[in-house]
């Protein structure tokens, strides 16, 4: 069966999978979804005697109808090979009665990279279907791990540039650093004075500037997107939720048809709109726990019915979660209000403009898998220092998160069914606050001696990806105002 991607805001001709990944973003500003959520064609039974390659394939055919299947093994072929450390790619580990789901042992050590490492070839694919012929430059904010994740899989690729803003205070250390030594002649990062927000609505700006567009054409380029707004970036992450249920069950930890519960730290919306989609899709997976930060605008949402973005931003040692306008829950509002183009879009203009926006009863009846659940960063500290305190097992910030909420949402609901928590970065990519939340004696070690302390506590190896950036020179320095994104992309790319 074909599937062809609309927009969330108006009903607009769909387009094909190569054409939606193509641009990004719909011209009217809306996302595009699927006109319809496929069925998996194989059984749970079946699909667990595959590796995480063969799964993807199976998944992933589905969404991308009008790719060939020589061109779609080689583009899964090409992201999930020897840049993951591990060759299951996305591996479980078992902690206090949970399953961890590893996503960060690729390329960057974040999650991102799960989606990241394949939207490059997703992408030159796509431009070669479609006969585009101006060179792809690729626009990203950033509030860490998307821009390096996108810079590692765009770097050199011809016939693509890539541009990174980040808010140049609201990021790791070693994030930073990831970012600001990234090599590639084609790549170029530039801290903004703002928050993750202002970087996402000025890059929002730019694709929906349709002078600049026009310009950008009769220079030979044109915009695309790697945000996880990019259906390219969604699709390859249902991947993983499949994958993990078929582990569960290759390792008997799972009947056939028994429910897992799936506990997401949540910042965009990316990573857990996937795992609802798989459920879609006939993964049996019963509740779907979204996690927040202090920036607890989901949980709120999920309480009340009312998406409200008005309140204090909050720096968080889950800087990746550190935001307020989620852009993939628009794919969820959209599809829970019957697929209402012109209700969703009153929303989403409600949203930019009052920043914020209520669904109905009928629509609220629709989430009724859905949990909110939010930790502090006392009970996120906490959580880290006693997981491993009792199992050894070390976990980021991010990860620490969706543990705590995990574990309230637990005790509240005598939940008892298996539950996989998506553990979204390496601990080693946010060293600094996770050895804090061990010992706060730590604080005054350097980030490098942290990095070898890390790797004394808890015995897992450092990754290359650190290894590799402890003497790498910097090579961005580009820092601008939040009105100043458009010069410095004409300057990039010398149209000026
Ligand atoms: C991006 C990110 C998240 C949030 O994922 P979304 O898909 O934006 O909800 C959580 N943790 C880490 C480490 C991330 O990099």
């Amino acid at each position: 069966m074909e599937i062809l991607y609309k927009s969330t805001r108006s009903n607009s001709e769909p387009v094909k999978a190569s054409e939606a990944i193509l641009k990004g973003l719909a011209k009217d500003g809306g996302l595009f979804v699927p006109t319809s959520l496929p069925k998996l064609s194989l059984s749970m039974e079946e699909l667990s005697k595959m590796n995480y390659q063969e799964t993807a394939y199976e998944v992933m055919k589905l969404f991308l109808t009008d790719f060939t299947e020589e061109e779609l093994k080689h583009c899964i072929n090409s992201a999930y090979d020897s840049k993951f450390d591990v060759e299951e790619i996305a591996p479980l580990a078992e902690a206090k009665g949970v399953y961890y789901l590893e996503l960060f042992h690729g390329a960057t050590i974040a999650f991102k990279d799960m989606a990241l490492s394949i939207l490059p070839h997703l992408l030159t694919t796509s431009a070669k279907k479609n006969n585009v012929k101006n060179e792809i430059v690729i626009l990203t904010a950033t509030s860490g791990d998307t821009g390096k994740a996108a810079l590692a899989g765009f770097a050199d690729v011809p016939g693509t540039k890539i541009i990174v803003f980040y808010p140049k205070n609201g990021v790791s250390p070693i994030q930073e650093k990831q970012m600001v030594t990234q090599k590639g002649s084609n790549t170029h990062v530039v801290g903004i004075h703002g928050n993750f927000d202002d970087a996402q609505t000025g890059v929002k700006k730019l694709f929906a500037d349709e002078a600049l567009a026009k310009e950008m054409d009769e220079k030979g380029f044109q915009f695309s997107s790697a945000n996880s707004i990019n259906i390219g970036r969604l699709v390859p992450q249902v991947v993983y939720y499949v994958y993990a249920y078929t582990r569960l069950l290759a390792n008997g930890k799972l009947s056939e048809g028994e429910k897992m519960n799936v506990v997401v730290p949540t910042g965009n919306f990316g990573n857990i709109l996937a795992a609802y989609y798989a459920k879609n899709m006939g993964v049996p997976i019963d509740k779907l726990v979204c996690a927040s930060n202090d920036n607890k605008v989901l949980y709120d949402f999920f309480r009340t019915g009312t998406y409200d973005r008005n309140r204090e931003f909050i720096l968080t040692s889950s800087p990746s979660m550190d935001i307020l306008i989620s852009s993939n829950l628009e794919r969820l509002i959209y599809k829970i209000a019957g697929e209402d183009s012109a209700a969703n879009a009153e929303r989403m203009d409600s949203l930019s403009r009052n920043g914020s926006y209520e669904i109905t009863e009928e629509m609220k009846k629709e989430l009724a898998d859905f949990r909110g659940g939010y930790a502090t960063e006392e009970e996120t500290f906490a959580f880290i220092k006693e997981l491993y305190e009792d199992c050894g097992y070390v976990t980021d910030t991010h990860t620490a998160v969706a543990g705590v909420v995990c574990e309230k949402y637990r005790k509240e609901s005598k939940d008892k069914t298996k539950t996989i928590v998506a553990s979204t970065a390496s601990p080693y990519k946010f060293t600094r606050s996770v050895m804090k939340a061990i010992d706060p004696k730590y604080d005054s070690m350097t980030d490098f001696e942290l990095v070898d302390e890390l790797c004394r506590l808890s015995g897992v190896a450092v990754p290359k990806a650190i290894e590799e950036i402890r003497t790498a020179p910097v090579l961005h320095d580009t820092v601008c105002e939040k009105d100043e994104m458009k010069a410095v992309v004409k300057k990039f790319l010398g149209m000026e």
